[in-house]
């Protein structure tokens, strides 16, 4: 019997642009024995993980679950059961909507050690790199982080009247799907219609994409430009900056290839 301590990293990626890892997420990535991965882990950090070091995807497609939450939370303890260092990379933070916390209660349950090693998550790197800063005196002084994601076939349930602060900046993830619904509450919760709203698909990528609109146009605009998920979707008057305060141009936008983008990274 090995008395190697039994510990599963959960390590916060960030949102896709490499250089956004943390050294820590970084330095765990490069001792790992194994690492658990999924969808949200840009192609330029799978990149970094050295050669050697066992894979493991239980990555979700939208709507088919490639391993369900139970398996990977069994699949964790496993590995680390194996004396395996486990890093458990995830996209964005961990804790924010990213499940982490559960992880970490199973893993608990099960006597192993867990270190939680947070990353940047979708709204603030996404904000940043589309030119939206989340507060800006006098125009937003508060934020609030919000699912979109509803169970199938129901209504999203949320606390429309209190979202409805021309002051707050309302930012949903997983909204895509909703948005037609996320439009109409706000609405009739008294969120003007023309409040300046935004998606921003692949943020911090070299396949970003900016749609910036209305809250009432917001929908047709995102079909036009068909974005995809993933997409972060902000709604306050903070996206009027976001022509005044645009600074990264995705490479994409210069036809540089992708391929050299992940070989600098
Ligand atoms: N834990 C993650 C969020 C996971 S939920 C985090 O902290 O960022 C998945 C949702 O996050 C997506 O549906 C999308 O709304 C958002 N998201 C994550 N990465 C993104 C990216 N690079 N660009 C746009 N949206 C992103």
């Amino acid at each position: 019997m090995s008395n190697k301590q039994q510990i599963v990293s959960l390590v916060g990626a960030g949102p896709g642009d490499p250089d956004l890892l943390t050294l820590k997420a970084y330095k765990l990535i490069q001792q790992a024995d194994v690492i658990v991965y999924d969808r949200l882990v840009s192609e330029p950090i799978l990149e970094m993980i050295p050669h050697g070091t066992k894979k493991v995807y239980v990555g979700k497609a939208s709507g088919k679950h490639h391993m369900n939450q139970q398996e990977i939370n069994q699949t964790l303890v496993n590995l680390a059961k194996q004396n395996h260092k486990v890093v458990r990379l995830k996209g964005g933070d961990p804790f924010i909507f990213g499940r982490g916390s559960e992880e970490a209660q199973y893993l608990i349950k099960n006597n192993i050690d867990f270190e939680y090693v947070p990353g940047i998550t979708a709204a603030s790197a996404c904000s940043a790199y589309a030119g939206i800063p989340l507060t800006h005196r006098g125009v937003a002084t508060s934020v609030r982080l919000i699912t979109g994601h509803c169970r199938a076939d129901k209504p999203l349930d949320l606390n429309w009247d209190s979202l409805a602060d021309e002051n707050t900046t309302l930012v949903f993830y997983m909204g895509l799907a909703s948005l037609p619904q996320l439009r109409e509450e706000l609405i009739k919760a008294g969120l003007p219609s023309d409040t300046p709203a935004a998606a921003i698909e692949n943020g911090t990528t070299n396949k970003q994409r900016r749609c910036l609109s209305s809250l009432n146009n917001l929908p047709a605009d995102v079909k036009t430009m068909s974005i995809k998920s993933p997409a972060l979707i902000i709604v306050g008057k903070v996206v009027n900056f976001a022509e005044e305060l645009d600074w990264f141009t995705p490479m994409a936008e210069n036809n540089v290839e992708a391929d050299q983008y992940i070989a600098e990274a």
